[in-house]
């Protein structure tokens, strides 16, 4: 499995190297025959070619297995015509990567506040409110006038329908139940059409039990009892906001891992940005780029039919839990280590595994 390796900007650098650390060690252990190719994509990027990220790179991402992108600090980058491109965005559009998954769920050993819970945001990837992939070319967002800005959201049957069957095969292999949130008191049509193909989806999966909850009230209904959810399938804003909310309620930021899944690419993607505010003190938690890491070698096994690839994420997602309950851990979980000597921790366990 050939997997280009993009630190990115911020904490990036720092929890990428775990991550690569973790990978290599599952190799090893599991003779996965992984090729790791690094390059470079934001500050870095922009710095040495121009643009935080090149055709050049996109062709090599393509050519590969899959990607591993780190955080990146987005909200530097404002104009496109200057090399600014946002990454993420990036390669989400250009690859098609419809399906953002992002698992949240709290570890044995760590402090609960709201009980344990095991939950997935199946978060649509390429529409809705985001301005800067929604269309072809350009950007939809518009000043009309110096005091008039426009902002289109693009909700499309297609891209309903995709995100819904990602959902509920997902559910499948989970707790069977999907809840459908959305807007569509208000957003009566985008959202009025999210629901109606989510509920046509839903029917071809009897198993699956779904309810149907409004994003505003979802707010609070996850923070009073997230251990009623499953899987929570949603438009993109309403998704990339609900994420972090149950990466954080699981325990921090720091623990949400990221898949972004299209037909024939992936991308695992920390759940957080680059944390400026802790970048560079060996201290931010590696835990979401390495499930991330996981979860892209877990995709990559189910597309080829290979079950170590599988057995390797699990074990991984096994010695996340083991790390944190021994409380191996970074301290916005709880723990004493630095990010370096977390990520020690966990490759020593993962290659204690070979015993
Ligand atoms: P952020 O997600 O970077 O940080 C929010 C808070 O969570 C901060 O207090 C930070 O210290 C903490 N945090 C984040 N990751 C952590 C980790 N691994 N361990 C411990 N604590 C962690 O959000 P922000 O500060 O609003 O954004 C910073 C930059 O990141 C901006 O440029 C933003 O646009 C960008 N961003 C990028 C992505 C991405 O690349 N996918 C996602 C979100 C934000």
């Amino acid at each position: 499995m050939k997997i280009v390796v993009l630190p990115g900007d911020g904490i990036g650098p720092e929890t990428m190297a775990v991550a690569v650390d973790v990978l290599q060690a599952a190799d090893a252990r599991f003779d996965l025959g992984l090729r790791l190719e690094h390059d470079v994509a934001g500050h870095e990027s922009l710095k040495r070619h121009g643009a935080t990220v090149t055709p050049a790179l996109l062709e090599k991402v393509r050519q590969a297995d899959g990607l591993m992108l780190g955080p990146m600090a987005t909200y530097d980058f404002k104009d496109e015509s200057r090399g600014e491109i946002n990454p993420s965005k990036f390669f989400r559009k250009c690859l098609d990567l419809h399906a953002n998954i992002r698992p949240a769920r709290t570890y044995p050993g760590m402090q609960a506040r709201l009980g344990e819970f095991d939950l997935v945001v199946v978060r649509e990837n390429t529409e809705g409110f985001y301005a800067d992939r929604n269309i072809e070319s350009g950007s939809s967002e518009m000043l009309i006038t110096p005091d008039v800005v426009v902002s289109l959201r693009r909700i499309t049957r297609p891209c309903c329908e995709r995100i819904a069957r990602s959902a509920f095969e997902l559910a499948m292999t989970r707790r069977k139940h999907v809840t459908i949130v959305h807007k569509a008191n208000v957003l009566k049509l985008g959202d009025g059409m999210f629901i109606d193909v989510c509920r046509e989806v839903g029917r071809e999966f009897p198993e699956v039990g779904i309810d149907e909850v409004i994003v505003d009230a979802m707010m609070a209904h996850v923070v009073r009892a997230p251990q009623r959810y499953d899987v929570i399938v949603t438009t993109n804003m309403f998704g990339d906001i609900l994420s972090d909310l149950t990466a954080e309620l699981s325990g921090s930021l720091g623990l949400g891992g990221s898949l972004n899944a299209g037909r024939d690419h992936a991308m695992g993607q920390a759940a957080h940005g680059s944390a400026p505010d802790i970048a560079g003190r060996n201290v931010a938690n590696p835990i979401s780029l390495i499930l991330s890491a996981a979860m892209l070698l877990n995709w990559h096994g189910q597309r080829k039919g290979l079950p170590r690839y599988a057995e390797a994420a699990a074990a991984i997602e096994a010695v996340i839990a083991q790390t944190i309950q021994a409380g191996e851990c970074t301290r916005d979980v709880g723990g004493t280590l630095g990010t370096r000597e977390a990520g020690q921790a966990f490759v020593r366990r993962l290659a204690a595994l070979r015993g």
